[in-house]
């Protein structure tokens, strides 16, 4: 019980958006090569995400769906935190505000399906599934209309999603992404794919990048690598040239995982300051990788915000590898 209570509180999910988070956290957690993500109506009516990752046994299945039941943590170790999901809470909140179908086929086992909807649990079925799993939410909020009326449309609802499947893809270039909109019935619409890239780690992630944010980001940016203090600092930032006219394009990562910081937001606008003009932004996909003890991943149960052992140390190092690429670079 200490551990939950450790963890803080609240909402997993505002809207589709932080369902597919939590899905393809779930899949990447499990150790997939690669995650097919399906919406329709921007995810309001039915998000599938399918993975190949290590699926579960029929038995767990059950398991999987009660609060704080985490396969992922042993409740002692709330620091030490590798993966994605370490809460527990995801699949419970999916399945009490939508109707969850869970199909899944672990190695050497029969494929299992269990379905959830208003928090009812239903039996443990056999199904039919070559491997992996596949998750499946279909009317999210439909028994309570007014968080339903608080979405925004389809449309603004879709691009949330694709901005979170985007970003995934971005810290984990070695695995193959899709996201379909089946909006319209049929085989639907490819809103963005991603193949599985191969090399080094800065090769994959160049690719990665490349098809994600274009070529031309890729072609323009600086290869930017520094340690310090047991902090790793990796990635691409843009050259000056290359700047936006709003801040839409900055890619923040702490072990592995998309942030949004305030602190590394900080540090990269620093990094910029002489190269760019006021109302300019810099562009960057920036992974910072450390010990889990030196980061605190528990700060907001959305997990997009970080606490730093040491922000000076942090800042320094992004502000001084970015600098001195910057002033390497010419510009
Ligand atoms: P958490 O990710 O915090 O452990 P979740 O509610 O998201 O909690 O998932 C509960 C458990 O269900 C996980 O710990 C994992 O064992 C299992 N699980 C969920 N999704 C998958 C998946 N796609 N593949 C394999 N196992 C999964
Ligand atoms: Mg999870």
């Amino acid at each position: 019980e200490a551990s939950i209570n450790r963890i803080a509180a609240g909402e997993v999910v505002e809207r589709p958006a932080s369902a597919v988070k939590e899905l393809v956290e779930n899949a990447l957690d499990a150790g997939a090569r690669r995650v097919d993500v399906t919406i329709a109506d921007g995810g309001k009516t039915l998000i599938r995400v399918a993975d190949d990752g290590c699926g579960i046994a029929g038995a767990d299945l059950p398991l999987a769906l009660s609060r704080h039941a985490t396969s992922k943590i042993d409740g002692s170790d709330l620091l030490n935190i590798h993966t994605f999901g370490f809460r527990g809470e995801a699949l419970p909140s999916l399945g009490a505000v939508g109707r969850l179908t869970i199909t899944s086929r672990m190695a050497g086992q029969d494929a299992a399906q269990i379905a959830v909807s208003g928090g009812q649990i239903g039996a443990v079925r056999p199904a039919a599934l070559n491997s992996g799993t596949v998750v499946e939410l279909r009317d999210l909020f439909h028994a309570t209309p007014a968080r339903l009326k608080f979405l925004r449309t389809d449309r603004a609802e879709g691009q949330a999603i694709a901005d979170v499947v985007k970003r995934l893809a971005m810290a984990e270039p070695f695995v193959a992404f899709t996201l379909r909109d089946v909006s319209g019935g049929g085989e639907g619409r490819m809103v963005f794919r991603a193949d599985a890239q191969s090399g080094d780690l800065f090769d994959a992630l160049h690719g990665r990048l490349s098809g994600v944010l274009g070529t031309e980001f890729a072609d323009n940016s600086i290869r930017i690598e520094a340690e310090r203090d047991g902090l790793h600092l990796s990635g691409f930032a843009a050259l000056p040239t290359y700047s936006r006219g709003a801040a839409v394009a900055q890619f923040l990562f702490v072990n592995g995982r998309p942030v949004r910081d305030k602190l590394l937001i900080g540090a990269l606008r620093a990094a910029y300051f002489d190269f760019l003009s006021r109302d300019r932004h810099p562009v960057a996909a920036l992974f910072v990788d450390c010990d889990p003890t030196l980061v605190d991943v528990n700060v907001h149960p959305a997990k997009s915000e970080v606490r730093f052992r040491d922000p000076g140390t942090v800042r320094g190092l992004i502000v001084g590898a970015l600098r001195a690429a910057l002033a390497g670079s010419g510009h």
